[in-house]
């Protein structure tokens, strides 16, 4: 087959793996620069323009599109798809995932365990938004953070009132969150491909800490699922419409609640606390799935 990844870097570990599985199963692969495709959006046949030329027609894309490109990202996922290519991810289904309250409803409409949630903007009343999700401690999360940052634990009303106020003053928007101790600073990152999980890795934070993210400082190890946690992370990559997928979870007292979705999974971390070859894994369900013009939104 014909496929490309949609990545700005070709020498990140997670796009070198998926190219290099990709040749090893016999395909052809190319890595394209998501922001240096350009297109005509009017056409009747559109393609996607690089370099100068009209790209191939593809027989699959895998979209790495960083938080930080959604926009431009999705709508050349999207040309794409116009043109009856089979995205791994759809360009819907990487929207949703990068809005954190949407995804929230959508897992919560689906019953997925969550932890008790709140949004607000301007309340007037931060003591009975706090009493909705049980009271301090709670985590107080920029709705446009990742990588850890912008997530803040207030161990006491006090602090959390001051801290809501001071990001109502800057006009974010906030998500306030039961705080889930019991997890002790652990998360388990799941790797769904198709409707299985086929890794799953611990993460610790580092002491001291109690985001667990890598990128914080912590560590990776190998975990073996519960049923139930199992099931969660096949249930949300679902409720998401993600062919691939990280589902963060943490353990909670009443089982596992689900922290995000993420759309473009690190291979790295995950392969090596497993040693398992995701990236070939992928390269299995694309042979098996891809099939032109099957795609659910065709950009809708
Ligand atoms: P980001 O998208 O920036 O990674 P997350 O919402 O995943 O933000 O939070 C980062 C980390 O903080 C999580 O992986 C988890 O370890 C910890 N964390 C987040 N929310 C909670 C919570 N409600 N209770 C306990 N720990 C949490």
């Amino acid at each position: 087959m014909r496929i490309a990844i949609l990545s700005r870097n070709p020498s990140l570990y997670s796009t070198r793996r998926l190219q290099e599985a990709g040749i090893a199963a016999g395909h052809e692969v190319d890595v394209i620069d998501t922001l240096h495709c350009y297109m005509d959006i009017t056409s009747n046949r559109p393609t996607v323009r690089y370099k100068g030329e009209a790209l191939p027609k593809y027989d699959a894309i895998i979209p790495r599109i960083g938080a930080s490109i959604t926009f431009y990202g999705t709508a050349v996922v999207r040309q794409f798809e116009m043109m009856g290519t089979y995205s791994i991810n759809e360009s819907v289904a990487i929207s949703r995932s990068r809005d954190k309250l949407r995804s929230l409803q959508l897992l919560s409409r689906k019953g997925i365990g969550l932890p008790r949630t709140g949004f607000a903007r301007n309340p007037d009343k931060i003591d009975d938004l706090l009493k909705n999700v049980g009271g301090a401690p709670v985590v107080i999360k920029l709705l446009e953070g990742t990588q850890g940052i912008g997530v803040v634990l207030a161990e006491t009303r006090k602090a959390a009132e001051s801290i809501i106020e001071a990001f109502m003053g800057l006009k974010a928007n906030i998500l306030i969150q039961e705080y889930i101790k019991e997890a002790g600073g652990a998360d388990i990152r799941c790797l769904v491909i198709g409707d299985k999980v086929v890794a799953a890795m611990k993460r610790q934070a580092a002491p001291g800490e109690f985001r667990s993210n890598l990128h914080r400082g912590g560590s990776a190890e190998l975990i073996k699922l519960k049923p139930s946690e199992r099931k969660t992370a096949i249930q949300a990559a679902k409720a998401m419409g993600l062919n691939m997928c990280g589902v963060d979870i943490l353990r909670s007292n009443s089982g596992p609640v689900v922290m995000e979705v993420n759309s473009s999974p690190g291979l790295e971390g995950i392969e090596k606390a497993t040693d398992k070859d995701i990236a070939g894994l992928l390269f299995e369900f694309i042979e098996k799935e891809a099939k032109p013009n099957k795609t659910r939104t065709k950009g809708k």
